[in-house]
C-alpha cells in the first residue's frame, strides 16, 4: 500500500485507513460501495484478504445448515416459505432425523450447527413440542458438544432463555435491511422494533448475534451503511449480505437477481470494518461455484453446508448443489487448500467464540 503521504488516490487513501483500522467516514464507505473500476475493487478485495488474515489467518470455518421446518406464519414477499405459497412442499424433521443429521455434519467437520425453521406455530404456540425441541438441542450439546445457533425467526424473550439454558450459542436473525419502510414492504405485517429488540435481548443474556442484509430488493446505498451502522450498535458477533433470488409463487418472484459485485463488495466493505469478526460465504446463493469470489472478498465462514439426499432443503436456492454433495466438506475442502485456506479445527472456532464471551456469558 505504501506511506499514506504518497498516496494520491482517493480509493488507496481510504483503503490504507481501512487497513490501519481507522474509523471510515460514511462518505468513504460508500465511495467504496460504489468503487467501479475492476482495479479498485480488486484492491479493496486484497486489503479485506490482509485485515481477514491478520485476525484468523487463513483458516475458514464450516457452518452445517439444518432446516428443520419449513412451516411458518409469515408472508415476507421474498421467501419462498411463506405462509401463503401453496405450491411448496414442506416438511418437518422428526427428532430422530435431526440427530441422525446432525451426527452426520458433525462427522463430517463442521464447526456449528445453524438449526433453522420459519416460524413454526408447532413450536412456537405449543410449550410441549417447544420443550421437546430444548431437550433435543440439550442431548446434542451433551452428546456431541459442540456449538450451536438458532435462527427461529422472531420468538420470546423465555424462549431465547431457554435456548440459552439449552447451551445454544447463536440467535441469528436477519432484519434484511434496517430502512423501516423497506422492511415493512419485505416483512408483512411483523415488527421491525420487536425484531431488533430481540436480538439486543439475546446479546444481553449472552448469546452470540448473526445479523444479516439481503440485497437486490430496493435498497439504496444509503441503506447499507445505514445497516453497516445498525451492526455496529447490535455490535453484532457475525455479519452477513446475501443477494436476493426471486422465489417462484411469491410477490417478488419476477424480480431480478442482482450482480453479484454488489454483494461481493459489501462482504469486502464489512470485512473493512468488521475485521476480527465472521462474515459468511453462503453456498444458498449461488452453491459451490459462487464460493472462491466470496472467499476472495474476505469471508471466512462457509454457511449452509447440507448433507446430501436427506431431504433437505436450502433458504433461498433451496435445492442447488445438495444431493450431487456439493455442499459438503468433504467436496469442500480440496478447494479451500487449493486456494492457500483451509478449515480451522474445533479449537481454533472454540477459542474465537471464547474471545468475544463478555462477563458472565455461558
Ligand atoms: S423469511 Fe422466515 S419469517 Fe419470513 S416467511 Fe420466510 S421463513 Fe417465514
Amino acid at each position: 500500500m505504501g506511506n499514506v503521504m504518497l498516496l494520491s488516490n482517493k480509493v488507496d487513501i481510504i483503503l490504507e485507513k481501512a487497513m490501519y483500522e481507522e474509523e471510515l467516514t460514511s462518505d468513504e464507505i460508500k465511495y467504496l460501495l460504489l468503487l467501479s473500476e475492476k482495479d479498485d475493487i480488486a484492491k479493496m478485495f486484497r486489503v479485506a484478504r490482509f485485515l481477514r488474515y491478520k485476525y484468523f489467518k487463513n483458516k475458514i470455518f464450516y457452518y452445517g445448515f439444518l432446516y428443520f421446518s419449513t412451516f411458518c406464519r409469515n408472508n415476507c414477499n421474498f421467501c419462498l416459505y411463506r405462509k401463503s405459497n401453496q405450491i411448496v412442499q414442506r416438511y418437518r424433521k422428526d427428532k430422530k432425523e435431526i440427530l441422525e443429521i446432525s451426527e452426520q455434519l458433525i462427522a463430517s467437520g463442521v464447526h456449528l450447527i445453524d438449526f433453522t425453521m420459519g416460524e413454526d406455530p408447532y413450536y412456537l404456540l405449543n410449550d410441549e413440542n417447544l420443550e421437546e425441541l430444548m431437550n433435543l438441542f440439550k442431548e446434542i450439546k451433551t452428546k456431541f458438544n459442540i456449538p450451536l445457533m438458532v435462527s427461529p425467526g422472531v420468538v420470546s424473550e423465555k424462549i431465547l432463555d431457554n435456548f440459552k439454558i439449552a447451551g445454544v450459542n447463536w440467535y441469528a436473525c436477519y432484519q434484511e435491511t434496517h430502512n423501516k419502510k423497506l422492511y415493512q414492504k419485505l416483512r408483512i405485517n411483523q415488527s421491525f422494533n420487536e425484531r431488533m429488540e430481540k436480538k439486543f435481548y439475546a446479546k444481553k443474556i449472552g448469546l452470540l448475534i448473526e445479523e444479516g442484509i439481503l440485497v437486490g430488493v430496493g435498497e439504496t446505498v444509503d441503506d447499507i451503511i445505514n445497516s453497516f451502522e445498525n451492526m455496529k450498535i447490535l455490535d453484532a458477533d457475525q455479519v452477513r449480505v446475501m443477494s436476493f433470488i426471486p422465489q417462484r409463487n411469491t410477490p417478488m418472484e419476477n424480480w431480478i437477481s442482482p450482480q453479484r459485485i454488489w454483494e461481493l463488495k459489501i462482504i469486502a466493505v464489512m470485512r473493512l470494518l468488521f475485521p476480527d469478526r465472521l462474515i459468511p460465504a453462503s453456498l444458498d446463493v449461488d452453491g459451490f461455484s459462487g464460493l472462491k469470489d466470496r472467499l476472495a472478498a474476505g469471508a471466512n465462514v462457509i454457511t449452509s453446508i447440507i448433507p446430501p439426499r436427506k431431504g433437505l432443503k436450502g433458504v433461498s436456492n433451496s435445492e442447488l448443489d445438495i444431493d450431487d454433495g456439493k455442499r459438503s466438506t468433504d467436496f469442500i475442502t480440496p478447494f479451500l487448500m487449493k486456494h492457500n485456506l483451509c478449515p480451522a479445527n474445533k479449537e481454533e472456532y472454540e477459542a474465537w467464540l471464547l474471545k468475544r464471551k463478555r462477563p458472565g456469558d455461558f
